[in-house]
């Protein structure tokens, strides 16, 4: 058994842990930063061995079959590397536009984002709504400028967009030396130095880096030099506590695909980005990292071993240290959890672990009694975390099993992936139980509900979609009357909460305008 870490290791440990995700609209290269980070810190050695995408070898955290065959990662899995003496956790979230509720719910583990912007596209539609999540929940967001060795936007250009549309203020730490495709080099704003990039063949290893003074640079790139200094000289200084915030974000440029400006990201989340810090409990309370155990479930998912049908946890430990082995308590219900299978969590690689302290990610095999949301804390010492929002669902369908005798499996399976958060489950007093209605932000969550129910629990299902796209909240006095509107349907979900679906906003205008007394309000994204 380890020794019991003392409350100095404790917030030592989390002082050093970087908790992060890296977010972007589809195809910004978030696989390829990805893979470049852990390329920068060695835990593979060859870029290419962290997605799988079309011809790439093989991953480690993609693991459906459905996934492997579309080349898009729906599952989270977490990597962890250490960096310059510091640990960093990785998150992995869904590239695909079709699935970002859990993205959203891996936004509650981390401490901090990475943004990526894909330099010929700026702000694009995901790349808005994961920004207003951000917002709303409280995370930093650090900005990477991607693809910055072809064509696009004027980095000037990207920064307007960000103050104009979405009133964030960047600070830039580094400045591209050359427009987008006529990249020189990196004007750090620290020292004013200029670094120069020499691409390893395919980006199988990392850039070798040159560093230039200002003289240098003034010597070799005179025009390149001096409007990157003329342009970054109207630019805010970092920082920190607006960073934090939320109200500014450091922004950095590079190519991820050849490895450009990776060092430089990877260094600024060390020396800027969050370490683990309290975690605000359910009744408004903080709990210290060094307070005994708690961890937060943010993901739930079974099947990830095709030899073993399992159901998996994944725990963001937020204080304490967690030793694998000691049983921990499962704050819902109050009930004892062990924790001898503990492991962390490398896609199919499933390391034990030992321990882990703050920011880390622990998996947690057997846990059929966890569900997205729920804490774990050291026996003795109760905390119970907010529950995680759920998100305003733009998809809806009923789903029924073609199977009359299967009416019992096909309803367990739907209560498990309501609890994993795979779809949500809305219950209407105009439907039958026997058929429940699904709502979803990605319909290729439905795809993922029907595929499990099959091959999980043998149950073929088929889903009529429904034609509502837009949902809102609504109290109980409302209900008659939005019921009894054309088009209109309330629904309940498992929380309590009324939600009206309508199927446009031309029709919910209408309602609004003629009864403007009647409760609508909006679902933030993660509400
Ligand atoms: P994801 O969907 O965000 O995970 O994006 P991927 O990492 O799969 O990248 C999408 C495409 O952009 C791929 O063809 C990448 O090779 C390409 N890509 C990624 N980073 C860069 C970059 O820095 N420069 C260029 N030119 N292409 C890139």
């Amino acid at each position: 058994m380890p020794t019991p870490a003392t409350t100095a290791d404790v917030a030592a440990e989390a002082n050093r842990r970087r908790t992060f995700a890296v977010i972007s609209h589809p195809d910004a290269g978030k696989s390829t930063l990805t893979e470049a980070l852990a390329l920068h810190a060695r835990v593979i050695g060859e870029a290419g061995a962290v997605h799988g995408k079309s011809g790439r070898k093989s991953v480690i955290s993609d693991w459906m079959e459905m996934e492997q065959a579309r080349g898009i990662s729906i599952t989270s899995a977490a990597l962890q590397f250490e960096y310059a003496g510091n640990v960093i956790n990785l998150l992995d979230t869904p590239g695909h536009a079709d699935f970002s509720e859990d993205t959203y719910r891996v936004l509650a583990a981390v401490d901090c984002a990475v943004m990526l912007l894909d330099a010929s596209k700026g702000l694009e539609p995901q790349t808005l709504k994961l920004f207003d999540v951000c917002r709303h929940r409280g995370v930093p967001v650090v900005t990477f400028v991607n693809k910055w060795d072809r064509p696009g936007m004027h980095a000037l250009e990207i920064v307007d967009q960000l103050s104009e549309r979405i009133d964030l203020q960047a600070t830039p730490i580094n400045w591209p030396v050359g427009e987008a495709g006529f990249f020189q080099g990196l004007l750090s704003r620290t020292d004013e130095t200029m670094t120069t990039f020499e691409r390893a063949p395919g980006g199988a290893r990392a850039a070798t880096e040159y560093v230039l003074t200002g003289a240098e640079a003034k010597a070799e790139y005179p025009d390149e030099w001096s409007t990157a200094l003329d342009e970054v000289s109207l630019m805010d200084h970092l920082d920190v506590e607006s960073f934090h915030t939320g109200s500014t974000t450091p922004m950095l440029f590079g190519a991820a695909v050849a490895n450009i400006g990776v060092r430089q990201l990877l260094d600024t989340l060390v020396e800027l980005a969050p370490a683990p810090s309290a975690r605000v409990d359910a009744d408004g309370v903080p709990r210290a990292v060094d307070a005994p155990f708690s961890g937060l479930v943010f993901k739930v998912q079974a099947g990830m071993d095709p030899a073993h049908r399992d159901r998996l946890a994944f725990v963001r430990v937020c204080s304490g240290r967690f030793e694998r082995g000691t049983v921990v308590t499962h704050a819902a219900t109050g009930k004892p959890f062990a924790t001898k299978y503990a492991r962390a969590m490398l896609g199919r690689d499933r390391d034990t672990v030992d321990d882990a302290f703050p920011g880390d990610i622990v998996g947690l095999v057997n846990a059929t009694a966890l569900t997205v949301g729920d804490t774990l804390h050291a026996e003795g010492s109760r905390v119970a975390f907010p529950p995680m929002p759920s998100f305003s669902p733009e998809h809806f369908a009923i789903a029924r099993t073609t199977d009359t005798g299967k009416a019992k499996q096909f309803r367990r399976g739907i209560e498990q992936l309501a609890e994993e958060g795979v779809v949500q489950i809305l219950h209407s007093d105009r439907r039958g139980d026997g058929a429940p209605m699904l709502a979803a932000v990605g319909p290729l969550q439905f795809e993922v509900a029907t595929a499990r129910l099959k091959q999980e629990f043998g149950v073929p299902v088929a889903l009529d979609t429904l034609p509502y796209s837009l949902a809102r909240r609504t109290s109980a006095e409302h209900v008659a009357l939005l019921n009894g509107e054309s088009g209109v349907e309330v629904t309940e979900r498992r929380d309590g909460a009324l939600l009206a679906l309508f199927p446009d906003k031309w029709r919910l205008s209408s309602v609004e305008r003629r009864h403007p007394d009647v409760h609508l309000e909006p679902l933030v994204a993660g509400t």
